[in-house]
C-alpha cells in the first residue's frame, strides 16, 4: 500500500512522495514460454547499434541489405540503416503471403453496429495493391503526401499501407477532429490527396466526415487535387465534380497486381501531429527502416506475441501514434491476427469491449489508463459478465497508470494472472521505450520501470546530472534509437529547440520522472503541469494516484492554481465511482474525506486546497487529460484552445457544475 515517506529532493527535481511496494514477479510458466529473456539487456548494452542491426535484419525483409547502421554525425538528425532499401507494405503484408501464410486472418473488423469483416493477409495484399494502383492513377507519386481522415474501418489500414507501398508519406488526421484542425494539417503537410469516408458510426449514430473535408478545403487554396471517399454510412454527401472520387469507383476495379516500391531506409513513412495536450501540435515525421525495426521488435517482445496463436487487440484509433505503431505497422510486420473496432466502449452497452474479447478470444489487450478508469467507474460487475480467460498479456499507454487502476486492470480484466506492461513512449519516439518485459520483469503497479534492451534513458536534474535513486527530475533519452523522429515537418529549428536544447546532447521528453530505490523509472506527469507549492515541486500524477486509491474515486485530475500565500495551490477535479459509497455524499463531505486521504497517503503539503466533483474531465482524442484547460477553470480564466478535445461540451458541463450551488 501507499505510505507517506520523507521527501527527497534533487536540485530542482520533483519531490518523490508516494511509495508503492506491491510486487508481481513473473510466473515460471509465463517465463518459460516468453519471447523475451533477461539476457537481451546485456546483449544490447554490449553494442547498441549492432544489437539494432541484428533486429533489423531478423525482423524485416530488405530489398537491398544495409551495410551502414547508425549515422549520428549530424546529431540530433539521425540516420539508421541508410544504404538499405525496403518497402513497409511489403514487410507488413506481401511477405507473409509469399511465405504461405496468406490464409491467416490479419484483421477481424467489428463495426459499431455489429457488422463484421474478416481480412486474411491474402485479402489485405489484394486490397492494398488495388488501392496503391488507384492512388497512382489519381496522380499520387513517391514523396507526395496523402491526408487520411477516416473512421476505424479496414480501409483506414488499407489506405495507410497503400501510401507506404508507393512511398507517399501519410498524414493521418483523427476522424473526430474539426474541419479547422484538418485544414491546418493539410496545409502544413501540403497534401496532394485526402482519403475520407461519408461518415462513421459513433455512439449508435452515423457521424459525418466528408462535410468537414469540404469545409477544410473551402477555407483556403490548398495543394489537394482529389478526395477519395469511402462509402461507410450511406449518408448524403456534397460532391465536387472532378475533385471527388468514390473509393469503390477508383479501387474496386483497379488491378490487384502492384510492385511495391523499394525505398531508402530514411524515406519518410508518415507525418503525425502530436495530440496537443500541452500546446500547438507538432508535425512529427518518421522514416521507414528504423521505425519498422523498433515497432516490430517492441511489439514482439513487450506483448510476447505468438503470431500463430495470439489474437491481439489494441483499442487505439489510427489517428494516434499507437494506432500507427501498434495497430498497423508493428502487428502486421510481425504477422499478427488482430481485432479492430470502429466504435465507442459503451455502444450499445457498457460491456461492449468485454463482449469483443470473449467473441474473438483476444489474448493480448493494449489500451489506455483513461479506458481502465472509465470501466472502474462503471463497475466491475460489467466485465464480470463475460469470459475474459483468453487474456494473457495486458498493456497500458498514454498516461501514467495510477496504481489502483493498475491493480483493478490486473484483477478484474487479467484474472489476477496476466502480466501488465505499462509502456512509456511518445509520438516522437515512434515506438515503446520504457516498459517491463513480460516473463522477465517483476512488475510494480504504476511504474513503467526499465528502458527496453537497446534503449538508454535517465532521470536528470536541472544541470543534466543523473539524479540518485529515490529522487525525481526530468526524463531524458541519452542515446539515439532507431524509431526516433527525424524532425518536425518543415521546421528543423523547432525540432532542435523543442527536444535538444534543454540539456546538451540529451533528448528532453517533457515528462517528469523519479527513480525508486531500485533505479526503476516512475513517470510523474508533464513538466509543464508540475506544481510549486510553498517551494515544493509536486507531481500531478502522485496526487492523482492518491485520490484514485480512495474507494469513492474513479478518476482525478490535479492542477496548480495561483495562490496568494503558497504561490500555487493544489486544485483537484474528481469523478466518483458509480458503484462506490461516495455517490450520495454532499460536496463538503467528499471534499473533507478526500483532502484528509491525500494528507494521509502523501503528506499535508499535497493536500488539495479545493476538490471539485465533476461529471467528466476534458480529454484529448487519445484519452489524455488536458490539465491546462482545468488550470484555466481553477484560476477563473477564459478557457484556452480546446480544439483537440474529444468532446467539446465537457468544459461547459464542468463550468455549469461549478456554477451550481453545492
Ligand atoms: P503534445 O506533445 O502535443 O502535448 P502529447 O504529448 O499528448 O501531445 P503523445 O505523443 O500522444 O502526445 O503523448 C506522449 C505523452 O504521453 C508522453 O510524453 C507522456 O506524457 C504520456 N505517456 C504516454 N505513455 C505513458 C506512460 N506509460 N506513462 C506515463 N505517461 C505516458
Ligand atoms: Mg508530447
Amino acid at each position: 500500500m501507499t505510505d507517506a515517506v520523507p521527501a527527497e529532493t534533487a536540485a530542482g527535481g520533483l519531490e518523490n512522495l508516494l511509495s508503492e511496494d506491491r510486487r508481481f514477479p513473473p510466473t515460471l510458466e509465463f517465463a518459460e514460454q516468453a519471447n523475451a529473456h533477461g539476457d537481451l539487456y546485456a546483449w544490447a548494452a554490449a553494442d547498441r547499434p549492432d544489437f539494432w542491426a541484428d533486429q533489423a535484419r531478423e525482423l524485416l525483409t530488405w530489398s537491398t541489405p544495409f551495410t551502414q547502421v547508425l549515422d549520428w554525425s549530424n546529431a540530433p538528425f539521425a540516420r539508421w540503416f541508410a544504404d538499405g532499401t525496403l518497402n513497409a507494405a511489403y514487410n507488413a503484408v506481401d511477405r507473409h503471403v509469399e511465405a504461405g501464410r496468406g490464409d491467416r486472418v490479419a484483421l477481424h473488423f467489428e463495426g459499431e453496429g455489429g457488422d463484421t469483416r474478416t481480412l486474411t493477409y491474402a485479402d489485405l495484399q489484394r486490397e492494398v495493391a488495388k488501392a496503391a494502383n488507384a492512388l497512382v492513377a489519381l496522380g499520387v507519386g513517391t514523396g507526395d503526401r496523402v491526408a487520411i481522415y477516416l473512421p476505424m474501418i479496414p480501409e483506414a489500414v488499407v489506405a495507410m499501407l497503400a501510401c507506404a507501398r508507393i512511398g507517399a508519406p501519410h498524414s493521418v488526421v483523427f476522424g473526430g477532429f474539426s474541419a479547422e484542425a484538418l485544414h491546418a494539417r493539410i496545409l502544413d503537410a501540403e497534401a496532394k490527396l485526402v482519403v475520407t469516408a461519408d461518415g462513421g458510426f459513433r455512439r449508435g449514430a452515423p457521424s459525418a466526415l466528408k462535410p468537414a473535408v469540404d469545409e477544410a478545403l473551402g477555407k483556403s487554396e490548398t495543394t489537394v487535387e482529389h478526395v477519395l471517399v469511402v462509402k461507410r454510412t450511406g449518408q448524403d454527401v456534397a460532391w465536387t465534380e472532378g475533385r471527388d472520387v468514390w473509393w469503390s469507383d477508383a479501387v474496386d476495379g483497379a488491378s490487384d497486381q502492384h510492385e511495391p516500391v523499394a525505398l531508402e531506409a530514411e524515406h519518410p513513412l508518415f507525418i503525425l501531429y502530436t495530440s496537443g495536450t500541452t500546446g500547438k501540435p507538432k508535425g512529427i515525421f518518421h522514416t521507414t527502416g528504423g521505425y519498422l525495426t523498433q515497432a516490430a521488435y517492441t511489439h514482439l517482445n513487450v506483448f510476447d506475441l505468438k503470431p500463430e496463436t495470439d489474437v491481439y487487440w489494441c483499442t487505439a484509433d489510427i489517428g494516434w501514434v499507437t494506432g500507427h505503431s501498434y495497430v498497423v505497422y508493428g502487428p502486421l510486420v510481425n504477422g499478427a491476427t488482430q481485432v479492430i473496432y470502429e466504435g465507442t466502449p459503451d455502444t450499445p452497452h457498457r460491456g461492449r469491449w468485454w463482449e469483443i474479447v470473449q467473441k474473438y478470444k483476444v489474448s493480448i489487450l493494449y489500451t489506455a489508463p483513461t479506458a481502465i478508469r472509465t470501466c472502474m467507474k462503471w463497475g466491475e460487475e460489467i466485465p464480470a459478465q463475460f469470459d475474459l480467460s483468453s487474456l494473457r498479456v495486458l498493456g497500458s499507454v498514454g498516461e501514467p497508470i495510477n496504481p489502483e487502476a493498475w491493480m483493478w486492470y490486473r484483477r478484474v480484466i487479467g484474472g489476477d494472472k496476466a502480466p501488465i506492461v505499462d509502456t512509456w513512449w511518445q509520438t516522437e519516439t515512434g515506438a515503446i521505450m520504457i516498459s517491463p518485459l513480460p516473463g522477465v520483469t517483476e512488475t510494480k503497479p504504476g511504474s513503467a520501470q526499465v528502458p527496453l534492451p537497446g534503449i538508454a534513458a535517465d532521470v536528470v536534474d536541472d544541470d543534466a546530472h543523473p539524479v540518485p535513486n529515490g529522487s525525481g527530475g526530468y526524463l531524458v533519452l541519452t542515446e539515439p534509437w532507431p524509431s526516433m523522429l527525424r524532425g518536425i515537418w518543415g521546421d528543423p529549428d523547432r525540432y532542435v529547440d523543442t527536444y535538444w536544447s534543454r540539456f546538451k546532447g540529451l533528448y528532453f521528453a517533457g515528462d517528469g520522472a523519479k527513480k525508486d530505490a531500485d533505479g526503476d523509472i516512475w513517470l510523474l506527469g508533464r513538466v509543464d503541469d508540475v506544481m510549486n507549492v510553498s517551494g515544493h515541486r509536486l507531481s500531478t500524477t502522485e496526487i492523482e494516484s492518491a485520490l484514485v486509491s480512495h474507494p469513492w474515486v474513479a478518476e482525478a485530475a490535479v492542477v496548480g492554481a495561483s495562490d496568494d500565500t503558497t504561490g500555487q495551490a493544489v486544485v483537484a477535479f474528481v469523478i466518483l465511482r458509480g458503484d462506490a459509497a461516495g455517490g450520495d455524499k454532499s460536496a463538503d463531505e467528499v471534499q473533507t474525506e478526500l483532502r484528509n486521504h491525500v494528507a494521509k497517503e502523501i503528506g499535508p503539503i499535497a493536500k488539495p486546497r479545493q476538490i471539485l466533483v465533476v461529471p467528466e474531465l476534458p480529454k484529448t482524442r487519445s484519452g489524455k487529460i488536458m490539465r491546462r484547460l482545468l488550470r484555466d477553470v481553477a484560476e477563473h480564466r477564459q478557457v484556452g484552445d480546446a480544439t483537440t478535445l474529444a468532446d467539446s461540451s465537457v468544459m461547459d458541463l464542468i463550468a455549469q457544475g461549478l456554477a451550481a450551488p453545492a
